[in-house]
């Protein structure tokens, strides 16, 4: 028996007839950049996320970059990111100049600890970054209060959180903007890189679009120079259709990660909890266990592939080692890198078919 740890051919199998006609439309008419499922999608994802503005990107890290750029974050300002994430969050802080900021995650919920976030700021703190890691969303209530105390812009990451939702509303629409990636393994996925910018704000939706397309107000007009991170509009078509099963995908993920509750262990292992006024999406189900690395081995050797998300927090990669960060200055995130482990899901998994075997094996 094989589980992998994710399967996008099913999904394919599943809308086949749908995406194979997109996709023949685009080539018959040549429609590679811009057009009309471009203008499409962006209305498509700003009405189903419930915001004003939706600003298509070449992919989710550009998105994040472009975003800091258009809310004017560059050299000397410092912004606030949580120590367990994917590289881009900090690393699109740096890339616009200023400094990232490690804050320690929630032992609880595993996003940024918002009674931590205080302590790290300065009169150079521009902004925080909230990641809605693995599907989970941040206590934006706290979030956004801070940041109001603060004079602080809010960009939520919400690359692995299509979706999810904070007292009621989707996340990526609370904070000053929202910043999404469809990487094909992301919960809305395209069939190659791809990314979307949201906000409420005309004046951050108008600068990130600029900054986006050469820095251009209309064709020729280039008012700044910017950069070129435009979304394929092959992959607009894609996620035109996908858009219209994304609530049900969803809906799916939370089912699995309900099987995965009443199946597992909780003697011997820590699982994900949900955060109350949240809704996780659960892009990743990620468990916490002593002897991790060996168990990983275990189900790879009887057909069930896992993952780390992610092996080392960022204060500590190598990348940061600059800042010579210490494991005492993260006390949970540096625990918990050594004790995570991310199970398979995705929306069609079925956990019985396995369920036994990965019983006997936590
Ligand atoms: C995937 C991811 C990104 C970056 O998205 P790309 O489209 O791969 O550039 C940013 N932040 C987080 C938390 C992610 O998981």
């Amino acid at each position: 028996m094989e589980v992998p740890f994710v399967d996008l051919k099913s999904q394919y199998q599943s809308i086949k007839t749908e995406i194979d006609q997109a996709l023949k439309v685009c080539i018959q008419t040549t429609s590679f950049i811009g057009g009309q499922e471009i203008t499409n999608f962006e209305k498509a994802y700003s009405q189903w996320l419930g915001v004003d503005y939706t600003i298509a990107c070449a992919n989710g890290t550009d998105s994040i970059e472009i975003l800091l750029e258009a809310m004017n974050i560059g050299k000397g300002d410092e912004v606030i990111v949580p120590a367990m994430s994917w590289i881009s969050t900090s690393e699109a802080v740096s890339r616009v100049g200023a400094k990232p900021i490690f804050v320690d995650i929630h032992p609880v919920y595993y996003t940024i600890d918002p009674e931590k976030i205080e302590e790290k700021i300065t009169k150079k703190t521009k902004a925080i970054i909230p990641v809605h890691l693995y599907g989970q969303p941040c206590d934006m209530t706290k979030i956004m209060s801070i940041a109001k105390g603060y004079n602080l812009k809010v960009l939520e990451d919400c690359a692995q959180a299509h979706g999810a939702e904070w007292d009621g509303k989707k996340v990526g629409t609370i904070g000053d903007a929202g910043s999404f990636s469809f990487f094909p393994g992301k919960n809305l996925g395209a069939y190659g890189d791809a990314g979307g910018m949201v906000t409420n704000n005309l004046e951050i939706a108008e600068r990130a679009r600029m900054i986006a397309t050469h820095g251009q107000k209309g064709k020729h007009n280039h008012l700044m120079e910017g950069r070129n991170s435009r979304m394929d509009t092959i992959q607009a078509a894609i996620l035109n259709v996908k858009l219209k099963y994304i609530d049900k995908w969803t809906e799916q993920r939370r089912q699995v990660s309900r099987s995965y509750y009443e199946v597992l262990p909780k003697s011997r292992i820590i699982l994900p909890s949900e955060i109350p006024s949240g809704r996780h999406v659960f892009h990743l189900f990620v468990v916490q266990l002593s002897n991790r690395d060996l168990t990983m081995e275990k189900l790879k050797a009887s057909g069930i592939q896992t993952a780390i998300h992610y092996p080392k927090a960022l204060p500590f990669l190598t990348a940061y080692k600059h800042f010579a960060h210490k494991t005492k200055d993260f006390p949970v995130a540096s625990v918990f890198q050594d004790k995570i482990l991310s199970l398979p899901i995705y929306p069609e998994l079925d956990i019985t078919i396995f369920d036994s075997n990965i019983n006997t094996i936590l």
